[in-house]
């Protein structure tokens, strides 16, 4: 039978082509998402993936929709935490719900979905986590504390869990994409964009498919000897 792997954010962007490699590579997928109905109904139209609704930064909303997708789909193999927001501003200006809003989603949701699915991956001796952290957890970014932290946050959490899954056949990695041409991506200036281009030795932003290849990778059973690592894609832009 096919393992099942749920994909949080996964119905735009870099989630959407992270679901469509791992139904490719024979999962059977899930795909969470937080409120755009719209793009969710037409990813799911376009894709036979389904799809469930809970915010990924609540923690009993999480338990709730990870339980349904075991129920009406099967036992969850693998997650790739995914799911991410920006609440962008330097530190003056930065509101507290800001700053908590972006550690609750991007951080919290890495644990909240861990705590539903990681009892489960050790019952069967076989798991794989997947956190999507970023370039800006790495090096850090003016006007963005919060998520910095919050990324920063992930690559530690990714890096402890790991200890604690190898065991039991579990492993647990991130990727740090680089700048990658998503909505999240559009939402910055085309004159802040330019300079950020400019940084980038390969001379693009990055693609979502280049992300998915990672997570398709340290999904697969191939991938079993690699845990508590991170993988940088990010056309060059920092060597960590
Ligand atoms: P997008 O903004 O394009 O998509 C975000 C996805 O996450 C959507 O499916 C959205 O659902 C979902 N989401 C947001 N908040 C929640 C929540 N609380 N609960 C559940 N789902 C939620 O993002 P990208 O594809 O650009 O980014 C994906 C990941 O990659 C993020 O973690 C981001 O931080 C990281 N990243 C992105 C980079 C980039 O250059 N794009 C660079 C480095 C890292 P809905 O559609 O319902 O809103």
């Amino acid at each position: 039978m096919a393992r099942v792997a749920v994909v949080t954010g996964g119905t735009r962007g870099i989630g959407r082509a992270i679901c469509e490699a791992l139904k490719a590579d024979g999962f059977t997928v899930a795909a969470n998402y937080a409120g755009n109905d719209e793009k969710a109904k037409a990813f799911a139209e376009e894709t036979g993936i389904p799809v469930f609704k809970f915010d990924v930064g609540d923690y009993e909303a999480t338990l709730a929709g990870c339980e349904q997708i075991a129920s009406e789909v099967g036992p969850i193999d693998v997650v790739v935490n995914n799911a991410g927001i920006t609440r962008d501003g330097t530190l003056l200006k930065m509101s507290y719900e800001d700053w908590s809003d972006v550690l609750r989603i991007n951080l919290g949701g890495c644990f909240n979905m861990a705590k539903a699915t990681f009892a489960g991956m050790k019952e069967r001796g076989w798991g794989r986590v997947v956190n999507i952290g970023s370039i800006n957890g790495q090096a850090g970014q003016y006007g963005q504390v919060n998520y910095a932290a919050a990324k920063s946050g992930i690559h530690g959490f990714t890096k402890a869990l790991a200890q604690e899954g190898a065991r039991f056949g579990i492993t647990v990695n991130a990727i740090a994409p680089g700048y990658i041409d998503t909505d999240m991506v559009a939402a910055v200036p085309e004159n802040v964009l330019e300079k950020i281009v400019a940084k980038i030795p390969v001379g693009r932003l990055g693609h979502a498919d280049e992300i998915a290849r990672g997570v398709s990778f340290l999904a697969s059973e191939q991938g079993a000897f690699v845990t508590g690592s991170t993988l940088s894609i990010n056309g060059g832009q920092h060597m960590y």
